[in-house]
This record gives C-alpha cells, structure tokens and sequence, in this order.
C-alpha cells in the first residue's frame, strides 16, 4: 500500500488565497495588513527564509519590510528598533528571524516584541496561552502541521501522537496543540532510549529533529499519518527532511513530502497571523 500524499504545496495556495481575501477586504476599511521582519547577521538559510516570507507577502496584499542588522549589531540597538515598530500602527506583526547570534539573548529580544504583534507566536505570552488552549498567536509550523491534519480529516481525538523533537519552536507547541485536541502525546528527544519502540506506536507521527531519514520504514506503524517537518541541506545541495520518504510512503497511511510538505504551510500561517493581527488593530481603532 502506498500512502497518500498531503499536498502542502497546494493546501497553502489555499489557505493563501482565504488570507488574501481577507486581507483585501481589510486594506478597503483602510487598513493594509503589515508584516516586519528582523534579521540579524547573514545565515545563508535565514536569508531565503526572510525572502520568501517577503515575496509571500506582497503575493497576498501584506505589506512587508526587512529590517537587516550585521552578525555584531548591538542587542540593544536591534531591541530599540523592534520597540519602534512596536508603535508603528503602520506594522501589525514583527517577526525576529532565528536563529540570532550568539552573543545575544534570543529571549529577551523575542519579550520585547509587543504580544499583539508577536505573529510567531514566540512570546512568553502567547506561549502561556497555548498552554492553557487560548492561544493568539499559535506558532505557525506546529499551527500548518494542525491545519494539514483537519484539511486531510485525519482524526486527533483518542489517537497516539509520538513527537521526535522537543524545541520551543515546534516539539512542544506541538505537543500542546495535539493535546488540547485530544491525542494522547509522546515527546522523545536525542536522550529517549529505543527510539523506534515509540515511533512504531504512533497513530500520528511527528518527526522535527533536524536529521536526515531518522525516521525508516521499521519505525513506523503501518497505516500511520507521518508528519516530516525536517529541513535538512544534503552534501550535494538538496533538501531532505528527517523521513526516509522512498521507503516510509510504502508503509504509511498519509505522508508529507519534503520539500513541499510542512514548509510552505509554515509561511502560510504566518501569512493568517498576520491578517489576524491586523484585522484585531482595526477593531482596536473602531474602538470594538
Ligand atoms: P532543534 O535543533 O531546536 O531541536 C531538535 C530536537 O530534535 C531536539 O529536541 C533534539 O533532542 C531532537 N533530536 C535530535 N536528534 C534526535 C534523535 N536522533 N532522536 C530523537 N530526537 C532527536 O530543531 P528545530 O528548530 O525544532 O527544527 C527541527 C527540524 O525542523 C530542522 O530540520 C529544521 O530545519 C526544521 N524546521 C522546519 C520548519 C518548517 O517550516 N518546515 C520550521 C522549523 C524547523
């Protein structure tokens, strides 16, 4: 049996075009949605990200603009500037790309994002708030996973869900939000013993390690929805995610490709936070 393909190619045109919409209906009362995005120093991978986002966003009608700081920026230069936009009405999500340089202190930066422009969902705010389950601001790859599972009506309720990763970008709001709707949760981590004793478990697999084709066919329970969230640069320059793709689709139940699997949902929920975040400044200035 060949497992079926979710398309998050496709799903995101989808979920973009409902973004576009709205955020066309947004800019007619007045307010065109505004993204900025902070970048500090010149990770090659970071700056395709960045540009991506921005080519996304005037694809939907969002304003964007890119605040680029050098590799020895002064933290507190980058705060200031982030504390700037912070009052920009203009701007209504401000993204930080990660990761920052060492010599800075990632938390402090993220805190000093205003939480009703904190479209990453990063803030220690609307991280208490998904942990209670009313979250804002869901973080966007653990919210595209999410949205893939509803769009593919793969049930969550009652099922096995086995994390591979435990970061506080995906793992664990992952975890939180498979929770929240019910999954029984498993997070395992580079230190879990017997690896595959859980992933062979998982009704719902989830695989965010950052390891190429961790994840085989033997680990896998046959008929198993297999989320791979992995971004990984090959030697000879491709990409490929944490699943042995060829070898796992003959034994799952559904699989996501990489690239065009978790990737492109991952900029599209970026896209809805930050209509979201604009449409609720608008109610804001409506005095709703
Ligand atoms: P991270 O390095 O912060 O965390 C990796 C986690 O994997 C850690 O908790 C670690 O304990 C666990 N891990 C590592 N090796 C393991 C092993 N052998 N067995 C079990 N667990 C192991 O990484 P991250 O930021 O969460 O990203 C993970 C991967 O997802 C990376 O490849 C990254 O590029 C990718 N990513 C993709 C998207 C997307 O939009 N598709 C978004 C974010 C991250």
């Amino acid at each position: 049996m060949s497992a079926k393909i979710i398309d998050g190619k496709r799903l995101s045109q989808e979920v973009r075009g409902e973004c576009q919409a709205r955020a066309a209906r947004l800019a007619e009362k007045g307010t065109q949605p505004g993204l900025a995005v902070v970048i500090v120093g010149d990770n090659p991978a970071s700056i395709v990200y960045v540009r991506n986002k921005a080519k996304a966003c005037s694809e939907t009608g969002i304003y964007s603009e890119v605040h680029e700081f050098p590799e020895n920026a002064d933290q507190d230069e980058v705060i200031g500037r982030i504390q700037e936009l912070n009052r920009n009405p203009g701007i209504h999500g401000i993204l930080v790309q990660l990761p920052l340089p060492r010599h800075f202190d990632s938390s402090r930066v993220i805190e000093s994002v205003a939480v009703e422009k904190d479209v990453d969902g990063f803030h220690l705010y609307n991280i208490g708030a998904l942990v209670t389950g009313s979250s804002i601001f869901p973080p966007c790859t653990p919210n595209g996973v999410m949205k893939m599972l509803e769009k593919y009506d793969i049930p969550i309720e009652g099922q096995h869900a086995v994390i591979v990763g435990r970061s506080n970008i995906v793992g664990k709001p992952m975890a939180l939000m498979l929770l929240q709707k019910g999954a029984t949760v498993t997070i395992c981590t580079s230190r879990t013993r017997n690896l595959s004793e859980h992933t062979s478990r998982a009704d719902i697999l989830i695989v965010a390690a950052g390891r190429p084709c961790l994840v085989t066919a033997m680990m896998v329970k046959p008929g198993a929805t297999v989320i791979d969230v992995g971004i990984n640069r090959l030697p000879d320059g491709k990409l490929a995610g944490d699943v042995d793709f060829e070898s796992v689709k003959e034994k799952a139940g559904y699989i996501t490709p990489v690239p065009g699997g978790v990737g492109p949902m991952t900029i599209a929920m970026l896209l809805c936070n930050t209509v979201v975040a604009a449409e609720q400044a608008h109610a804001r200035l409506q005095g709703n």
